[in-house]
């Protein structure tokens, strides 16, 4: 759907073509219209659990730095991650969010007449910045509903610059091994820049999971990307950052605002590194909540697609727009998923115990009655 608007024919043409994202109504708003005393809010696939007081403190204690611009190095955010992860500063981009990353990566390797290559139902972010720029989105057919590898590189051709994989991928949570992908990104052509958005890898089990940072050293065409947004707790401070090769993270640095992390950001992200005790009780409270959302959806005889993430997308039916309205009615928010055309699902964030069973009920009661 494109807007009517007077200086459309004015704008470049990948822009004009773009449809707005729609954000949802502000919670305090919602709250007002509806009357009602308590909302969840299951929408956005934030941490139920808020800001570890860690964190909480490190803000207060920044504030009254606000009056100056941010450190535009990140210098002590990159040391702390480069600790962490054991690779060098030169190989680190921080962004406004990891979506700014994304914008990025478009802005350096995407541009008209080149192509990405991305999943069905892969996170909307890939089709929106590979179109901003003007460049061509091939779309590979899924696999029930999670990425097909195969489909994924019969579409990389001549033209293809960039290959957005979400591991595990929103809105679906589906999950490929470490071992096929890897695979995947030896096959790929040199020339192909490959990302691994890991947005939700904090909440796998961390014992088996594959530490693909190790990748970096086989494959120079590869960045991954991660996120302060999820586990962290940290999605209205806007921070995430890329892990590339040196020579891929000059390019991304070349088109980074000076200062698109602010300065609370920083810090916050920064002490939130140092927090693993949030981490793992975040992890733990996910897994327990996946179990119950998924017990409850097995009750109500309700399809649902296994998932790895800290959401689950969950199957309604024809009426599931009405089921989304009625939910509201209900004070409960989940995020219908037509624009990923699954016009058939909702996808709920996993929120406390307490929160799940005032959306299990609430579900419950919607789908008696239409
Ligand atoms: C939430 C999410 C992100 C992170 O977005 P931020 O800009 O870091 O808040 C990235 N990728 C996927 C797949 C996500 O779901």
């Amino acid at each position: 759907m494109v807007i009517e608007n007077t200086f459309a024919k004015q704008a470049v043409d990948a822009i004009a073509g773009l449809s707005p994202y729609q954000p949802g109504k502000p919670i305090d708003e919602l709250q007002r219209e509806l009357g009602l005393d308590n909302i969840v809010k299951l929408a956005s696939n934030e941490n139920p659990l808020g800001p570890s007081e860690l964190v909480k403190k490190a803000i207060q204690n920044s504030i009254s730095g606000v009056s100056q611009y941010p450190d535009g190095s990140g210098y002590y955010l990159k040391e702390a991650l480069s600790k962490k992860l054991g690779v060098t500063t030169d190989m680190l981009t921080l962004g406004n969010g990891s979506n700014d990353v994304l914008d990025s990566i478009a802005r350096v390797f995407l541009s008209v007449g080149r192509e990405a290559v991305f999943s069905e139902y892969a996170f909307v972010v890939y089709a929106i910045s590979t179109q901003s720029v003007g460049a061509t989105a091939c779309v590979a057919k899924a696999n029930a509903y999670g990425h097909d590898l195969n489909a994924m590189m019969d579409l990389v051709g001549d033209k293809t610059a960039v290959v957005f994989i979400a591991n595990p991928n929103n809105p679906t949570g589906t999950w490929l091994n470490a071992d096929d992908l890897e695979a995947f990104i030896r096959q790929l052509p040199q020339h192909v820049v490959v990302v691994l958005d890991e947005a939700y890898g904090e909440y796998l089990d961390q014992e088996t999971i594959v530490n693909t940072v190790d990748w970096l050293k086989s494959y120079p065409n590869l960045i991954i990307t991660r996120t302060f947004s999820k586990a962290y707790g940290l999605a209205g401070l806007r921070v995430g950052y890329a892990i590339s090769s040196p020579d891929i993270a000059d390019l991304l640095n070349r088109v980074r605002q000076p200062f698109n992390v602010n300065a609370l950001a920083l810090e916050a992200a920064e002490t939130a590194l140092q927090d693993e005790a949030y981490i793992c009780k975040s992890r733990e409270l996910n897994g327990k909540g996946l179990k119950q959302l998924g017990e409850g959806f097995d009750k109500l005889g309700l399809h649902y697609i296994p998932s790895v993430g800290n959401f689950i997308s969950i199957e309604v039916g024809e009426s599931a727009a009405d089921v989304y309205e009625k939910l509201l009615q209900h004070g409960v928010i989940v995020r219908p998923v037509a624009a990923y055309n699954m016009p058939t699902y909702l996808r709920v964030s996993v929120g406390l115990p307490e929160e799940n069973d005032v959306f299990l009920s609430a579900l419950e009661k919607v789908l008696q009655r239409v």
